[in-house]
């Protein structure tokens, strides 16, 4: 029979909240196991664009209230984590860009008036010109309005790879969950056969929350998905860009980030609109053809002819909202020893950990002497979609 474990907090989901919060846990001196089925990042972390939104977005369509901070503060905090500063030590990670950038083809759009007043983007958004601008949009035809945005793009790949580093002997790659209850409270989980007791039980698997939920015969908290449609093109002539660019409407047209291939080339990596609903219902050549009409009609000087292109469909997994749920805040549920919960963005990850911080304070839950683990199975990282694709 498999040795039993203890820890003091067992995490379950080796995505951006399970392994940020593994690594914000362990620097507080609480031993820590974190549980992974698949690969580390794989769900929707290495799928995302890897912005640190500070909110700027959700301002656009008025949905970011001045008491809605947590967002905000996103971007100081991953910077002074990725100046090995912060909260963890994530100098050697890679910054693809240092400023998102948001981009109106044509007149400034009605709606940014009263953006440009939200407390989020107030002083953090200036106007770029000339050679400021992003290398894709410096060219003779390029018209319209481009503000930077502080707001950083990370490579998630090399993130994930850090704070795998950061988990140490703690990640155990395993399939098969079921609740080890004593006394009628949940004790821990049986873990591929092993018992594994903690004080503190944490669900952060993504999509994968529900079916766990229900493996402990839980109903709550409900769970949404969201899925996505994006688009990859990849192209010798691919100059990086990062930029939201608006539409007539709350949410971009497009979204573009740029993310290094092996061979030296950058993938375009497409979402904002053209990935939502209306992509959603497109097959993969539709929407290629959507994708190549919108990169042509808006930037008509970049050579796509010796493209290669591609389409990913994702869902993102958030708690089940209500209209009124704001969209920046990290949730977190509470059932006893259980905590289940989603950051909604990989940017809110820090604030994902606070929560779990704060309820383990609040419990006085605090780091005990734990025998060392033994040597266990490791999840790999995961392999990014573009480097899949082609
Ligand atoms: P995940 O990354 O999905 O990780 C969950 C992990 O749990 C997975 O590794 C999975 O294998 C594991 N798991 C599931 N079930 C089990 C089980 N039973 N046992 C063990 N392990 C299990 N956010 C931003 O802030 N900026 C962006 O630019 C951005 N862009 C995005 C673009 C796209 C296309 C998508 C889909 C999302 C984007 N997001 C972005 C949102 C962001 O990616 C997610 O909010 C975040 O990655 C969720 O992290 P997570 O750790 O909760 O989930």
């Amino acid at each position: 029979m498999s040795q039993a474990l203890s820890t003091d907090v067992l995490i379950v989901g080796g995505g951006i909240a399970g392994l940020w919060l593994n690594a914000r846990l362990r620097s507080q001196g609480f031993s820590t196991l974190l549980v992974e089925h698949e690969t580390l990042g794989g769900g929707q972390s290495v799928k995302s664009q890897g912005i640190i939104h500070g909110g700027a977005k959700y301002a656009l369509h008025g949905t970011l209230t001045g008491a809605s901070e947590a967002i905000a503060d996103m971007p100081r905090r991953w910077r002074q984590a990725l100046a090995g500063t912060g909260e963890l030590d994530l100098a050697g990670v890679r910054l693809l860009s240092e400023a998102h950038y948001l981009w109106s083809p044509g007149t400034l759009a009605g709606n940014l008036t009263s953006f440009f007043a939200s407390k989020a983007v107030r002083g953090r958004v200036d106007q770029v010109k000339g050679d400021q601008l992003p290398a894709a949009l410096q060219h003779p035809k390029f018209k319209g309005k481009v503000y930077r945005l502080a707001e950083l793009v990370v490579d998630v790949p090399s993130l994930i790879g850090r704070l795998a580093e950061l988990a140490g002997d703690g990640l155990l790659a395993a399939d098969a969950i079921a609740p080890l209850r004593e006394r009628e409270q949940i004790a821990g989980l049986i873990v591929d056969g092993r018992e594994i007791r903690a004080q503190r039980i944490v669900l952060s698997a993504g999509r994968g929350n529900a079916d766990l939920l229900a493996a402990l015969a839980l109903s709550q908290p409900a769970q949404q998905l969201r899925p996505l449609h994006m688009v990859m093109v990849k192209g010798p002539s691919l100059k990086p860009l990062y930029a939201h660019c608006l539409g007539g409407g709350p949410k971009p047209r497009i979204t573009v980030t740029s993310h290094p291939a092996e061979d030296g080339q950058w993938v375009w990596y497409l979402g904002g609109d053209l990935a939502e609903a209306a992509g959603v219902a497109r097959d993969e050549p539709t929407q290629i053809a959507q994708a190549r009409k919108e990169l042509g009609q808006l930037l008509p000087w970049v050579d796509l002819s010796a493209a290669q292109w591609a389409t990913l469909r994702v869902e993102r997994a958030e708690p089940a909202q209500s209209g009124l749920t704001r969209p920046d805040n990290a949730f977190l549920s509470e059932q006893g020893p259980l905590l289940v919960g989603w950051p909604t963005k990989l940017a809110l990850a820090p604030d994902f950990a606070d929560r779990v911080l704060a309820a383990l304070d609040r419990d006085g839950i605090r780091p005990t002497e734990q025998p060392p683990l033994p040597a266990l199975p490791r999840p790999n990282i995961a392999v990014p979609a573009w480097q899949e694709a082609f």
